[in-house]
């Protein structure tokens, strides 16, 4: 028999966006119901326990400073953070041929350096004079929007290992080829997290912390606080609305609501029906936001033992599939865990393997890297974003040319009593978990404003 409620606002999607904006209308007194279609909340970002007490964060994992909304979720559901390990040398690995290093720079030959300096700097210096909320209004807007990163890093980087450098960081920022960007688009989001060194860097940058418990525990508290208004399972499949109410459904389920809030991710929006249709600038816009492709992969040891050979984990290269690794240890380095990122094109070669041809491929690589230990994990585990039914890949919805400019107002345009939330809605950190926080509570104070 299919089940039927009624309430003031209805939220489609328990990542943080769409539990912010639930606990938000909560807290106002309002009557809310938030339906998730997988059997958990968080979305994106998904914590893995195993029985000995280890975790594993096979989605998002990181926070640094400019999350202001990010951290104080943290302080508000009583969730410690501790600094990413970075104590030693890292290593740079490309040409086959292996060099350690202290500090930020790599070592590259002088004109490289210079180049990749130039470059970071050229892109920082353009992305400073976007704003946030409407980088369609940039004087240059139409320019930058009909060009690539792809093409635009062929024209400045006219040294190949900075050019390839320079690649493997766009790559672990946006999880997709430079030439799948817009280069207006890759501004936006470089200036939407501050600058590209913020984005890149582990300390005084996106990767500067983690969160004690994984970063879904304070996505499991909100859930928690708000109790039996989360209904999990429940994928919705179509959205009917008029000028005074919304109803939502799914498999067995009908719930009518005063407002809807959609926080998912768009290319997942293209999924539901709506009746009557989504206007047309939505529906393409939706159509124009692919989701990056990435996969992590998570080998777990006794102890982190490149950390007494003074590495610190850290590794960039253009060798084998994962391109970046970090040490994923926990606090108290009891276990020593080692994560490497697949991304993009490799991402989707990846995909094409059997587990054993994945894990062989990613210790051989590992055990280039630290040593032959590398190579005997107590365990080895991957996670791939792109066959997540509810999330389609990771970490964002990205845009190509010709979309900020032409659809971009869209992105957070209330479609009557249905309001847009997501982290791809949001203009600070747009991408991030704090992106999603804060599209939460915008979206949260829009509804508010009527209901
Ligand atoms: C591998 C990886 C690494 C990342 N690293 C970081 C990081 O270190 N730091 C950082 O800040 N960000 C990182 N991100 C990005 C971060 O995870 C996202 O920006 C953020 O979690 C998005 O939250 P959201 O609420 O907007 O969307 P989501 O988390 O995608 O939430 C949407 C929810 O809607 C549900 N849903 C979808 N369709 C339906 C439907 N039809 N009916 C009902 N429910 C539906 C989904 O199941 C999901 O739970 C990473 C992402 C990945 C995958």
């Amino acid at each position: 028999m299919e089940s039927y409620q009624e309430t003031e606002l209805a939220v489609v999607g328990a990542g943080y966006a769409g539990l912010t904006a639930a606990s938000l209308a909560r807290q106002a007194g309002k009557q809310v119901v938030l339906v998730e279609a997988r059997d958990r909340v968080g979305g994106r970002v998904w914590t893995d326990h195993f029985p000995d007490g280890t975790y594993i964060d096979r989605g998002a994992q990181w926070a640094g400073p400019g999350q202001d909304r990010f951290y104080a979720l943290a302080r508000q559901t009583g969730v410690d953070t501790f600094p990413t390990h970075d104590e030693g040398m890292s290593l740079l690995c490309m040409d086959q041929r292996m060099k350690k290093y202290k500090g930020l720079i790599p070592p590259l030959p002088l004109p490289a350096l210079l180049s990749l300096d130039f470059a970071i700097k050229k892109m920082n210096r353009l992305s400073a004079g976007i704003d946030p909320s409407a980088p369609w209004n940039h004087r240059r807007a139409l320019e930058w929007d009909g060009m690539t990163l792809g093409g635009w890093m062929r024209a400045q980087l006219k040294s190949r290992k900075a050019h390839r450098l320079f690649t493997i960081a766009m790559e672990a920022i946006f999880a997709a080829n430079p030439d799948e960007l817009s280069f207006l688009f890759s501004l936006f989001y470089t200036r939407s997290g501050k600058d590209l060194d913020t984005l890149m860097n582990i300390r005084n940058g996106a990767q500067q912390d983690r969160l004690m418990g994984g970063a879904d525990l304070p996505a499991r508290r909100l859930a928690e606080a708000l109790g039996d208004s989360v209904r999990l399972q429940a994928p919705v499949r179509m959205v009917r609305a008029d000028d005074t109410s919304v109803e939502v459904c799914g498999d067995g389920f009908k719930i009518r609501a005063k407002a809807l809030i959609i926080a998912i991710p768009p290319s997942q929006v293209l999924k539901i029906r709506f009746e009557p249709g989504l206007p047309v600038m939505k529906t393409q816009l939706m159509q124009r936001m692919p989701m990056g492709c990435v996969w992590k992969c998570y080998a777990i040891y006794d102890k982190p033992f490149w950390r007494a050979q003074g590495l610190n984990g850290l590794v960039a290269t253009d060798f084998g599939y994962t391109s970046l690794v970090f040490d994923n240890s926990p606090r108290d380095g009891e276990k020593g865990i080692l994560m490497g990122f697949v991304l993009a094109d490799k991402a989707r070669a990846f995909s094409n393997l059997q587990e054993t041809e994945r894990k062989a491929s990613i210790l051989s690589s590992l055990a280039r890297f630290f040593g032959p230990a590398a190579s005997n994990p107590l365990l080895y585990t991957d996670q791939c974003w792109a066959t997540e039914e509810w999330s389609g890949g990771c970490y964002t919805g990205i845009m190509g040319p010709h979309t900020m400019t032409a659809f971009g107002p869209e992105l957070r345009r209330p479609t009557g009593r249905i309001h847009w939330a997501g982290t791809e809605t949001s203009d600070i950190w747009n991408g991030y978990i704090d992106g999603a926080i804060r599209s939460g509570e915008r979206a949260a104070a829009e509804v508010l404003a009527y209901l």
